[in-house]
């Protein structure tokens, strides 16, 4: 395939790549943000929701096969859900080259079906025998 719809194609494609490699931090998993009571009776957060301790942030994630928690600081736990935002917007953006790659490497295949397909058409025309002839 060549010509403007090709062109475009690698132009999109480039875009996304683009888009891949502006994006930095990478993480997958999932982040919580629990509040805790502390088990005292005299404590205000055995009464009060709202004195609850915390907010403390967990991030569990997949390590080789087996799911790990982490207790993260509020600074840490900033940068893990841009992170794990990251990754969704990766995972889409692959997603989209993927289907710019198909379409790229297809066009070629159904162009090329297409004229196949057509050269097939004329041939059996011609072995035909001819209205004309009957
Ligand atoms: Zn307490």
């Amino acid at each position: 395939m060549n010509g403007p719809r090709r062109q475009r194609i690698r132009a999109r494609s480039r875009v996304l790549r683009q888009a891949i490699d502006a994006l930095d931090y990478l993480a997958s998993g999932t982040l919580l943000t629990r509040t805790k009571v502390c088990g005292r009776a005299t404590c205000r957060c055995a009464v009060d929701p709202a004195a609850r301790h915390g907010p403390y942030y967990e991030w569990t994630r997949r390590s080789e096969g087996r799911l790990v928690h982490y207790v993260v600081s509020a600074d840490q736990a900033q940068l893990i859900a841009l992170a794990i935002n990251n990754h969704r917007a990766v995972q889409r953006l692959l997603a989209a080259w993927e289907r710019e790659t198909a379409a790229e490497i297809l066009q070629e295949e159904v162009a090329a079906i297409g004229r196949s397909r057509a050269s097939r058409r004329r041939k059996s025309r011609e072995t035909r025998p001819s209205k004309s002839g009957k």
